[in-house]
């Protein structure tokens, strides 16, 4: 109850809240009358009535990590309410699951495009041969106008085969139709590797488990201002230009900021600290500088600085003439930086004590997260995420692990389940040919991770 005999709320996680909006819908499957393919979305007549789309008009849609694509939009009654049809291929260019938001806005503003330029993905081209554009690409745009966006992925079924290609260029625009007069470049000299692509995106909010309210800090001191400078310039206040993170090894700092900066569009850099400092003399310093120059030229940035004892140790207890300068260059490029430079700098440490008090100071790292060692529920959260493209056996009691992993980090939790994993390997090697090229399909299809494995994995 406060001073007024109301009661409080807490508003430490709104930010995690979702915003209640017409617009904001759940991303469902594709079952239902219309099926959805690469270039349209269904949803019920009313919500089409409600948000001002007519039957095929464009519509823009948004999904995670910034992503966004262009889809005609269709009418469909028996998708439920508050719900968008989107089929597996837009999920994936939208980067959502089932149940996921997606933001859905008409869009009439998509030109012809002059020019596209699409790649194949290297695995799904196995065994094809000829004329790509011929057998997949020519079809496919034949139909009606369908809208790309740069970044796109997309699957044309043709000759009892998929092929799966990314769109790598547009013209005009990012987003553009694919008209009679448009020229559609396939470059199938160099296809697209699927570890490639995975490693563009990386990781993003719900890789990271445990830390729900160190998620909701990081996100309003950094996502928000980044996104939305303007948001502070109107209540005068500045966002802060440091943050630290503290807390032992292996328990997602790298990742928590890693995910932000992808989730917000950030630049990212990684500035590791023991590294930096074996420079020679001078040139750790010239680093550091460069770091923050091109952060301010590629901005909105996040600069990572793990260890960063390592680099700004107490100036008081080091005698080390290069720790001395590099730590004062620190100082005076953080007090350099722009309140509108959208540049902001993430510490990680295990000792946030031995940090030179300096650089904790008003306008420094004046923000602390205490990014502890999770807790029974944390722990479920993270085994979860690691094992959540495993094949688990129905015994298999990840409440029981968690139950007795007291102490596991992340880093511990996701190493007990590829060591799980490994151990499911060594059982099966008796069926495991290594020397052939291949495995055999019932095999990898047979391949459960069972409560013994984890339970072995856990005593490693
Ligand atoms: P730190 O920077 O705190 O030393 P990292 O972020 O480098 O830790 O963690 C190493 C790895 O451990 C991560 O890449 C991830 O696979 C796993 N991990 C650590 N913490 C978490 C977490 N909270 N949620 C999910 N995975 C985690």
């Amino acid at each position: 109850m406060d001073a007024n005999g109301g009661s409080k709320k807490d508003f430490s996680t709104a930010i995690l809240e979702r915003k209640k909006a017409p617009n904001r819908l759940l991303a469902d499957d594709g079952e239902g009358s219309v099926v959805p393919d690469n270039s349209t979305v269904a949803i019920t007549t009313a919500a089409m009535e409600q948000l001002g789309i007519y039957v095929g008009d464009l519509v823009l849609l948004r999904g995670k990590r910034r992503r966004e694509t262009v889809c005609y939009a269709l009418p469909d009654d028996s998708c439920p309410e508050g719900r968008v049809r989107v089929s597996r291929g837009v999920r994936a260019n939208l980067r959502v699951k089932l149940g996921d938001v997606v933001t859905v806005n008409r869009r009439l503003d998509v030109p012809n495009g002059t020019r596209v330029q699409v790649t194949p993905f290297e695995d799904s081209m196995d065994g094809i041969s000829g004329d790509l554009f011929e057998a997949y690409l020519k079809p496919y745009f034949r139909e009606y106008l369908r809208p790309l966006c740069k970044g796109d992925t997309f699957m044309v079924r043709g000759n009892m085969r998929a092929v799966e290609f990314k769109v790598v260029a547009t013209e005009p625009a990012d987003c553009v139709l694919v008209a009679q007069d448009t020229t559609i470049f396939c470059d199938s000299g160099k296809p697209v590797k699927r570890e490639d692509e995975e490693r563009l995106d990386g990781p993003g909010y719900d890789d990271v488990g445990g830390v729900r309210k160190q998620l909701a800090q990081i996100r309003e001191l950094v996502e928000l201002p980044l996104r939305h400078p303007k948001l502070f310039q109107t209540l005068g206040v500045k966002p802060p230009k440091g943050i630290l993170l503290y807390g032992p090894p292996g328990t997602g700092k790298t990742l928590l900021a890693r995910a932000i900066a992808s989730e917000s569009g950030a630049h990212f850099v990684v500035v590791n600290g023991p590294e930096i400092m074996s420079k020679m003399a001078g040139e750790s310093e010239e680093n550091l500088r460069k770091v923050f120059e091109d952060a301010e030229k590629l901005a909105p940035s996040i600069i990572f600085m793990d260890e960063i004892d390592a680099i700004a140790p107490n100036r008081d207890k080091t005698h080390g003439e290069v720790e001395r300068r590099v730590v004062s260059q620190l100082l005076t490029l953080m007090d350099g930086l722009r309140p509108r430079a959208q540049v902001v700098v993430i510490g990680a440490t295990n000792r946030p004590n031995s940090l030179d008090p300096a650089l904790r100071r008003f306008g420094r790292f004046d923000r602390e997260l205490d990014i502890g060692v999770p807790d029974e529920v944390g722990r479920l959260e993270i085994l979860r995420i690691h094992s959540k493209d495993m094949p688990l056996a129905d015994d298999a009691d990840l409440e029981r692990i968690c139950k007795d992993t007291h102490g596991f980090v992340g880093a511990d939790l996701a190493a007990l389940c590829s060591e799980a994993a490994f151990q499911l390997i060594r059982e099966k090697m008796d069926v495991i040919d290594v020397e052939e090229e291949t495995i055999d399909v019932d095999v990898l299809n047979s391949l459960r991770v069972c409560n013994d494995h984890l339970k072995h994995a856990m005593e490693v």
